[in-house]
């Protein structure tokens, strides 16, 4: 297995939107093995494709169960409720935001061997999810939250 570079803010690839993997080849098993391997090294609780310089639809999510794969998520409900918590990204070294967002989520996706998975989540990994699908879109925790802040992050990298 191989861990793999993760590309940090200001890398135009983390802005790049990903494509849906059309089929879950031998290929695409053994990124997925990579990316969990990634994820685990650097102590991450999610990593999605594109940090790695992928643009494939593919997220790695850390769970107490162990680490898990999704192919292709796909967030088809979002509570009412939302909530603040801080958030970190490995793409952003040492930087935590506050941010708002639904409560729970429902979510299908492929496991790693191309299996079709329902998923429901709430609490830190329905979290840690739309982050992660987030970044399949090319979307940042930079992105959720005002300029100021944004200007701040700015500031911070270039010390
Ligand atoms: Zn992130």
């Amino acid at each position: 297995m191989t861990v793999m570079e993760i590309r940090k803010y200001g890398d135009p690839v983390l802005k790049k939107k990903c494509e849906e993997v059309l089929e879950v080849t031998e290929e695409v098993k053994r990124f997925c093995r990579d990316l969990v391997e990634t994820m685990k090294e650097n102590k991450g609780l999610g990593l999605a494709a594109s940090q790695v310089g992928v643009l494939k639809r593919i997220i790695a999510v850390q769970t107490g169960q162990g680490p898990i794969i999704f192919i292709n998520p796909k967030i088809y409900e979002k509570s009412k409720e939302v909530v603040v918590m801080e958030e970190g990204c490995l793409s952003f070294p040492k930087i935590y935001l506050k941010i708002k967002r639904p409560k729970s989520v429902k979510a299908e996706a492929l496991d790693g061997s191309g299996k079709k998975i329902e998923i429901s989540a709430e609490g830190l990994m329905a979290r840690v999810i739309q982050h992660e699908v987030d970044h399949l879109d090319g979307i940042l925790i930079a992105d959720k939250v005002g300029l100021l802040k944004k200007l701040k992050i700015k500031k911070q990298k270039v010390h």
